[in-house]
């Protein structure tokens, strides 16, 4: 099965949106279906389904981000999933991208990348710019920001989110260098408004980071699924 947070020999640690430090869940779950099962952080479910199957399967070298709730990650080096001794890893989601005045975040530091490029962060921002009422659906956004194409307020708060997200990208690509990265989770729904602005920045800054291919996600929802089983 696949979880948030970090997960190492079925103990999840640090769930940070649920605020639990670490649940036994393996345990927890065996004891109460009387099977054995293992746990994978989500992210890296899909990741290992890109990889396998989807938008990642020509890259020996990837990082899968999935934008989501928070931001999650897979790194695959020489084909492989990295899996360190210690912690998961590849938790893209806590690099600070703001030092000076970083808004908190449930790991304890501020400034974390998620808290400025999660969907959620996202999705919030721009409800509460454009006055959108708390229970919407990510279609109905949609249409709310295309709708709103002239208002000043949310045009220069969607250039800061493509910044911010460039930032995070271009520190992931000079320390791993990976030949892809793909972009998935609910980031997707919005690709529209997101991927195309974002493939201008990096094109924009190439003299500066020479970015790898830049793809989107392509098995949706059900890549969490398949990673769950792969392996
Ligand atoms: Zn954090």
């Amino acid at each position: 099965m696949h979880a948030h947070g970090e997960v190492k020999e079925g103990r999840v640690k640090n769930i940070y949106n649920l605020g639990l430090k670490e649940l036994p869940l393996k345990q927890m779950i065996e004891e109460f279906y009387r099977v054995e099962v293992s746990i994978r952080n989500d992210a890296k479910c899909a990741g290992l389904a890109e990889k396998r199957y989807g938008s990642l399967q020509n890259y020996e070298d990837a990082v899968f981000l999935c934008l989501g709730t928070g931001i999650g990650g897979a790194t695959f080096f020489n084909g492989e999933l990295i899996k360190p001794h210690r912690n998961a890893g590849s938790e893209y989601g806590h690099m600070v991208i703001q030092k000076e005045n970083g808004i908190p975040c449930k790991c304890g530091r501020t400034g974390c990348f998620e808290k400025y490029c999660s969907m959620k962060a996202f999705k919030e921002k721009v409800k509460k710019i454009l006055n959108l009422p708390e229970t919407i659906e990510a279609r109905e956004i949609i249409q709310a920001i295309t709708d709103n194409r002239q208002n000043e307020e949310l045009t220069q708060y969607i250039e800061k989110y493509i910044n911010d997200l460039y930032i995070g990208i271009a520190n992931i690509v000079k320390i791993i260098e990976p030949q892809a990265i793909s972009l998935g989770g609910s980031f997707i729904y919005y690709k529209d408004i997101l991927y195309t602005k974002l493939l201008e920045k990096a094109e924009e800054q190439k003299n500066l980071v020479e970015m790898p291919k830049i793809v989107l996600a392509s098995l949706g929802n059900d890549a969490g699924m398949i990673g769950a089983v792969l392996e």
